[in-house]
């Protein structure tokens, strides 16, 4: 079995011919993967600090292929970016998941904004906004209940398409998050321009804040500055109880981690969001 998920490190040492046998294959396998159906999304409930309850999901793509198994998004969507693969990939995504969230609504299991997460390709794709329009009117989904996140880096590529692109989604009633924020080039002077609703922490620094002085400042100044912006705030990656308490102390928002829930199969929200309706 050729090592398709192998390390960075590890594929260096394959010879070219082979990471090219390899290249090949996982492309095949990816385009096997849009047409047979081997894609699913999973869902991660985010929460409202102030609440303590469900304030949404971010729609997480997942492959598992018959032949190489689990594969994880951060290998396989950087090569679909690099082989063309992406946009029909982010169009089952984001017709899945406003499929999805419309079924909830539907059942009568309630309202959750869902959040889709857009590659710079994807962004710059002349065809996004009428395919999002169109999407939204065969799934029915309110676009106010649909949310784009895009990181600092596909966003500023190209910042005047990018304002404009924003733009004509805000128009259609969606809202725009800034994705990994901090670990992109940060030119905050964008921050005004763009027509962007939230922030993202990275959990880079979710995980540094409880250890260092220097990045509970950082994140203090972030949450102080998004909010005078008239923006709101989200956490990633928050594992523990006591990074919850600091970010719940510093007005952060919303919080999206293991500590309130893994990414889950539709039939797992389900079962999550009745659970924590009882409490
Ligand atoms: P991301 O957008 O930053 O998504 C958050 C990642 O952090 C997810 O990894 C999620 O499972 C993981 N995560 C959430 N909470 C925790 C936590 O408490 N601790 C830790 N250690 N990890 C946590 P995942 O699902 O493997 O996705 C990786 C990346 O792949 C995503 O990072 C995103 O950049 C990309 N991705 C996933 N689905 C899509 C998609 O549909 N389209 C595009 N363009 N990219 C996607
Ligand atoms: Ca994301
Ligand atoms: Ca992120
Ligand atoms: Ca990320």
């Amino acid at each position: 079995k050729v090592m398709l998920v192998s390390a960075p490190a590890d594929r260096a040492l394959l010879g070219e011919r082979n990471r090219g046998e390899e290249h090949s294959r996982l492309r095949e396998r990816l385009t096997l993967a849009i047409r047979d159906g081997h894609f699913s999304l999973h869902y991660q409930p985010k929460a409202d600090v102030r609440t303590g309850r469900i304030s949404g999901v971010e729609a997480l793509l997942r492959w598992q292929d018959p032949i190489l198994g689990n594969v994880s998004p951060s290998v396989f969507i950087p090569f679909a970016e690099e082989h063309g693969l992406i946009i029909d990939i982010g169009r089952y995504v984001l017709h899945a998941a406003c499929a999805q969230v419309q079924r909830w609504r539907n059942d009568g299991l309630g309202e959750y904004p869902v959040a889709v997460n857009l590659s710079a390709c994807q962004f710059l794709d002349p065809e996004l906004v009428s395919y999002v329009r169109t999407t939204l009117e065969t799934t029915g989904l309110p676009p106010e209940l649909l949310e784009f996140e895009l990181t600092e880096s596909a966003s500023m590529a190209n910042a005047e398409q990018s304002i404009s692109v924003m733009r004509s989604l805000k128009e259609l009633g969606i809202s725009i998050s800034i994705d990994d924020f901090g670990t992109g080039f940060s030119n905050l002077s964008y921050l005004k321009r763009f027509p962007v609703d939230k922030l993202k922490i990275d959990r880079s620094f979710v995980i540094e804040m409880t250890q260092s002085s220097e990045s509970l400042s950082i994140v203090q100044a972030v949450i102080a500055m998004a909010h005078r912006l008239k923006l709101k705030v989200v956490a990633e990656g928050v594992e523990t109880q006591k990074q919850f308490s600091f970010l719940a102390l510093n007005y952060c928002d919303e919080v999206q981690g293991y500590f309130f829930s893994r990414p889950l199969p539709p039939g797992d929200f389900e079962i999550f969001v009745r659970e924590s309706s009882v409490l």
